[in-house]
């Protein structure tokens, strides 16, 4: 069977692209509900609450740190993450879960473009990408879902930039259709997403290409750590972009 995830998305996107709910209520605050006067996604207390991924923290994962440690976190020290470079744009706290939930499980497309705005804020720590590659999800879980929300963003985010050409979501693929990683340990999570992703045998070469990986979380680091060796031994060097990050060091490999 002929499958194109690109074009399956972009008639998705166009089913749901409107809110309709939203588009005929006045405009009210997406986390609190509060009534706003502009059409701004969050009134200005939920705005406080947003925790803004800014230094110190580790330029290798993102680990905020207390006090300015330097570079690395010790982990990362001890052991390089396969991405070069990793930046989040916020910490994953209630308010920003609350956000990335109900984009991803309740289909509020209302929030891709407040989000993809946070990514873009994010993506100023890195150098310049040759590619925007979206984490990919299985073609079931596609089906199911009828987005990949990780592509949402990525092509929002290469747009906001000018760069649409881009964005490239047919060169990693997911084969196998694993457990969802929520309510997995950091072990379990990392067996779970080994060996699942893959190059689409149709890509050029990625030798000396600069690649962003896009996700909308990282939790334990398991899948970008996956899909980033995948792309690296492609010869990519890869920097890891995400919405939000957990907090706590990412498990070791
Ligand atoms: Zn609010
Ligand atoms: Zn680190």
């Amino acid at each position: 069977m002929f499958y194109n995830p690109a074009l399956l998305q972009r008639g998705f996107k166009a089913l749901h692209n409107i809110d309709w709910l939203s588009a005929l209520l006045p405009p009210c605050c997406t986390l609190c509900r509060e009534p706003l006067m502009n059409s701004a996604a969050l009134c200005g207390s939920c705005w406080l609450e947003i925790d803004f991924a800014t230094p110190p923290f580790c330029q290798s994962c993102g680990l905020p740190f207390e006090f300015d440690l330097g570079n690395q976190c010790l982990q990362c020290q001890h052991q390089q993450p396969p991405w070069t470079r990793f930046s989040a744009a916020v910490r994953y706290t209630d308010k920003s879960a609350r956000l990335i939930t109900q984009f991803k499980h309740n289909q509020r497309f209302t929030f891709l473009p407040l989000l993809a705005k946070w990514l873009l804020f994010a993506s100023k720590r890195l150098p310049e990408p040759d590619l925007i590659i979206p984490m990919p999800i299985h073609r079931w879980r596609m089906l199911n879902r009828q987005f990949n929300q990780a592509a949402l963003l990525a092509e929002r985010l290469a747009e906001l930039r000018g760069t649409p050409e881009l964005y490239a979501p047919l060169i990693l693929q997911r084969r196998g259709y694993q457990k969802l990683q929520r309510g997995l340990n950091p072990a379990e999570r990392q067996q779970n997403v080994a060996g699942v992703f893959h190059l689409n045998p149709k890509a050029d070469s990625l030798a000396g290409l600069h690649v962003w990986l896009v996700d909308d979380v990282a939790t334990t680091g398991a899948s970008l750590h996956s899909a980033s060796k995948v792309l690296i031994k492609a010869g990519a060097e890869v920097s890891a972009l995400v919405i939000a990050r957990v907090n706590g060091a990412f498990s070791k490999t």
